[in-house]
């Protein structure tokens, strides 16, 4: 794969329950055409002009040597470094993405700094055998393979996802999901309690419905869905006592 040199790799994040980040690639094979907001943003500012292009990763060649450098200037500010907010760390597919983000994990932790990953790809195993304070996520927001491969046609298959984040629990990490951006039934009939109980290992669910779509708006009642189903997974996690986030703008006053 191609690579690229970068000035600068962590950096602060705007979002709400993230603190610092690192893209240790640009453009991501996954294409999720929800759409993907990470690609709206590379196309506005000129570093990809299409939908193939943003679908060809670049790999950041430099990121450890980045890190070598930022993490003594940042290391008193940072309470979690996350992998990552512009691509995926564990892209389906691409072993040199994955060896990357396992060596920068390996590296903040050997700071004494945690790491939070989160992906549509597969886990490695070997996340298993660096600290366990980091906190390790998947991406699901449907158990439909045909939907997969319509909406995130390059990302992994949900079943061999869900396997390598329950290996990671199985082996003492703490794991979590992001059901986000969860779409309506307009898109697809499924029942949110199917993948609530298919991922009752996980410690922490997050929550959020999709943006940015027009076709969500054309499903008439989504504010009113987007609520019952908010609703249902705090009601889960309060019965499991599982850690839960519900992100801005999923619970909305219906008209
Ligand atoms: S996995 Fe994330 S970064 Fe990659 S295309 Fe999908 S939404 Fe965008």
């Amino acid at each position: 794969m191609e690579n690229i040199e970068r000035k600068s790799l962590l950096y602060k994040t705007g979002v709400e329950y993230g603190d610092y980040t690192i893209n240790i690639a640009e453009g991501c094979s996954h294409g999720c055409k929800y759409p993907c907001y990470a690609m709206m943003m590379a196309k506005r500012f000129g570093k990809a002009k299409t939908y193939e292009e943003w679908c060809t990763p670049k790999l950041v060649s430099n990121a450890l040597e980045l890190l070598d450098k930022e993490i003594p200037k940042f290391k008193d500010k940072i309470q979690s470094v996350q992998l990552c907010f512009t691509t995926d760390p564990f892209m389906y597919n691409y072993p040199e993405i994955t060896e990357m983000s396992l060596k920068c994990i390996k590296k903040l932790n050997e700071n004494d700094i945690k790491c939070t990953a989160l992906t549509k790809g597969i886990l490695p195993k070997e996340l298993a055998t660096l600290s366990k304070d980091n906190e390790y996520g998947i991406t699901l927001v449907s158990l439909n393979e045909d939907f997969r491969k319509e909406i995130e046609p390059g990302s992994a298959p949900y079943r061999e996802r869900i396997e390598a984040l329950r290996y990671l629990h199985n082996n003492g990490c703490k794991t979590w999901v992001s059901i986000e951006p969860y779409p309506t039934p307009n898109f697809i009939e499924q029942n949110l309690q199917d993948i609530l109980d298919e991922l009752s290992f996980v410690d922490k669910i997050i929550f959020g419905r999709l943006n940015y779509n027009a076709k969500v708006s054309q499903f008439k009642e989504h504010k009113k869905f987007f609520n019952e189903m908010a609703e249902l997974v705090i009601q889960y996690c309060n019965k499991t006592k599982k850690q839960f986030h519900i992100k801005d703008g999923t619970i909305t006053k219906e008209d």
